[in-house]
């Protein structure tokens, strides 16, 4: 039984289809980079997987202990979350709401899972400053623990390194990497950086108002659409 498995979605809105046909699955500890252009619906469906926005067809089914509102979510970065007057700790430790349903506190395992998560990601130095005054890599690193807090099983990162440099992008990337590998934390992250996700993912989901390709990236490398968007900057050229 897959995490998260969608069978033949439609997603729109008001009677506008932004995708269609969408058949895919997610397994225990896969990596998969939805990748496409602007418009393609990447975030149309990341708002379905999350439950925010309904399907017109099909349907989307979670299984092997996954339940909608245990994914942990990296949204993508506004300007309202950039200012958030609250301490790291704060924001980190508010990745537990979903699971404290109609408790009105906090519980000692939630308190630790937050500093666990703070000292996984190199962040627990941090804890007392404030969010606002964090730099974007360091914020990342915050909204990934906090990501991490909501999960046992899957996270889901809406471009995830916008606006990081190259450096802390690639730092970044590796922590996903770790977190994948080490803690069997399956994976899922819209990027618009193919190159990059063809790098870590173990599954592709390209999407063009339906899925122009979804496999495992070995498969689409091979195939005629990797091989048009990842241009020649892979022919004969891997490792
Ligand atoms: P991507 O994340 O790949 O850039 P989106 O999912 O944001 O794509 O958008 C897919 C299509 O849906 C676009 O044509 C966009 O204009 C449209 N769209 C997105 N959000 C809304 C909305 N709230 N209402 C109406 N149309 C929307």
């Amino acid at each position: 039984m897959p995490l998260i498995k969608c069978e033949n979605v439609s997603i729109g809105y008001e009677g506008q289809t932004v995708v269609k046909d969408l058949d895919f699955s997610i397994e225990k500890g896969d990596y998969l980079c939805i990748v496409g252009e602007n418009g393609s619906g990447k975030s149309t469906l990341v708002k379905s997987l999350l439950g925010l926005k309904s399907v017109e067809k099909g349907q989307i089914i979670y299984g092997d202990g996954l339940k909608q509102n245990e994914i942990g979510y990296l949204p993508q970065q506004t300007d309202a979350q950039k200012d958030f007057p609250a301490s790291v700790y704060e924001v980190v430790l508010s990745g537990r709401l979903n699971s404290r349903g109609f408790r009105p506190f906090y519980t000692a395992s939630d308190k630790k899972e937050a500093f666990d998560k703070m000292e996984l990601l190199g962040i627990r130095d941090l804890e007392k400053q404030c969010f606002r005054d964090l730099s974007g890599g360091q914020k990342q690193r915050v909204l990934l623990a906090r990501a991490l807090c909501a999960t046992r099983s899957l996270i889901l990162l809406d471009e995830p390194v916008t606006g990081l440099d190259p450096i802390v992008t690639g730092e970044f990337y590796g922590l996903i990497r770790n977190i994948n590998r080490d803690s069997h934390i399956a994976v899922v992250m819209v990027s618009h950086d193919i190159e990059s996700a063809v790098e870590d993912a173990t599954h592709i989901l390209h999407l063009q108002e339906r899925a122009l390709f979804f496999g495992t990236t070995e498969d689409y490398r091979k195939s005629r659409v990797g091989k048009t968007f990842l241009g020649g900057a892979h022919d004969g050229n891997d490792r």
